[in-house]
């Protein structure tokens, strides 16, 4: 089997197939495929993919073939990955990712269940989490969806050993599955760890969901607005599941200024002792034991003091997640 994208390899080198990352600049990263006798073009010029497949490795600094320019061929992680995904739907970011991977406690090994894959930009964090053994089971009712998701995973080297695409309407349907070769469960009643829904009416999909959790398990839904997650809560609480929380994730701006006050310490006891003598240099209002000063916190008095204040608003309302417990 081949080893997905994210993980390192001994030797670092970039092979045919293979995912990565042009970075030209923070707002204009993309991602390409490495085919043989392509060529990647921008601004700078020319950048033949025969100059990268077995010669160099992720994190080169590039130069285009006229020397106009550089880029760098960045080794795709999660977050850039997200970034700079061809978007299907609405998908998830990094911020409200990072909850789900930490409240789910994902981890390796652990089977996860997804609906509805959309863009899969969720999907690839959560098999990055769970890989080498895990597995996750997403299921997507767009069936150019569904096929799109296969091709991307199986691209980035999850697929087929770390995820099952499924195309199905998960409300009337629900996740159990069976392995259409030798008739056995994939998906059985109490067998998975974790469960994430993104999708319309998720209320619907709850009982699905606690039917093939473990006991233990843990469910997430993800819902834009507030009478959505109300709907879903009530349907959590009369099917058993408990610690039910709703956090929203907002991002705040800080911003930072030097100012060069004095601590009320050094005013009452200006007292200042040198390290290279030990001599104490006291005035007279000062004791010798307490509010010196030695040279290094002289300097960042000099320097002044970096103070940081959060601005009043917070942006970037995407939804709610809500995390449920089986019972
Ligand atoms: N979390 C995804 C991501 O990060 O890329 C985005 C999910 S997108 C907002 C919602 C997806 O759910 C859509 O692709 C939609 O087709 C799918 N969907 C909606 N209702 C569904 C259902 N009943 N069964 C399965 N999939 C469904």
């Amino acid at each position: 089997t081949k080893n997905n994208v994210f993980s390192y390899t001994s030797d670092n080198i970039i092979r045919e197939g293979d995912t990565l990352v042009v970075f030209e600049s923070g707002d204009n990263i993309k991602q390409i495929v490495m085919k043989r006798n392509q060529t990647f073009q921008n601004k700078f010029g020319a950048f033949p993919h025969n100059d990268i497949i077995d010669k160099l490795q992720f994190g080169t600094k590039m130069y285009s073939k006229t020397m106009m320019g550089w880029v760098y061929i960045l080794r795709p992680n999660s977050h850039i990955y997200t970034s700079s995904l061809a978007q299907r739907t609405q998908i998830l970011y990094t911020p409200d990712i990072s909850q789900v991977l930490f409240r789910l406690e994902l981890r390796p090994g652990f089977r996860v269940v997804e609906s509805g894959t959309g863009s899969g930009s969720l999907s690839v964090s959560i098999m990055k989490a769970i890989v080498p053994t895990g597995h996750l089971f997403t299921y997507e009712f767009n069936q150019v969806r569904s096929q799109r998701a296969i091709e991307d995973f199986q691209r980035l080297g999850f697929y087929p050993q770390n995820v099952h695409v499924t195309h199905r309407d998960v409300l009337n349907n629900g996740f159990l599955l069976k392995d259409e070769s030798t008739g056995e469960f994939l998906v059985n009643e109490n067998t998975i760890d974790a469960i994430f829904l993104d999708l319309p009416s998720p209320e619907k999909a709850v009982p699905h969901a606690y039917k093939v959790l473990k006991r233990g398990g843990k469910l997430c839904n993800f819902s834009p607005c507030i009478e959505q997650v109300q709907k879903a809560v009530q349907e959590m609480a009369r099917q058993g599941f408990y610690e039910i929380k709703t956090y929203e994730t907002l991002s705040k701006d800080f911003s930072s200024s030097h100012h060069n006050y004095q601590s009320f310490k050094q005013q009452v006891k200006p007292t200042i002792v040198t390290e290279e003598n030990g001599n104490k240099q006291q005035d007279n209002l000062g004791d010798t034991n307490t509010g010196n000063l030695n040279k290094r916190q002289l300097k960042q008095k000099d320097k002044g003091m970096l103070v940081t204040a959060p601005k009043i608003e917070s942006r970037g309302h995407t939804g709610f997640l809500t995390f449920a417990i089986k019972f």
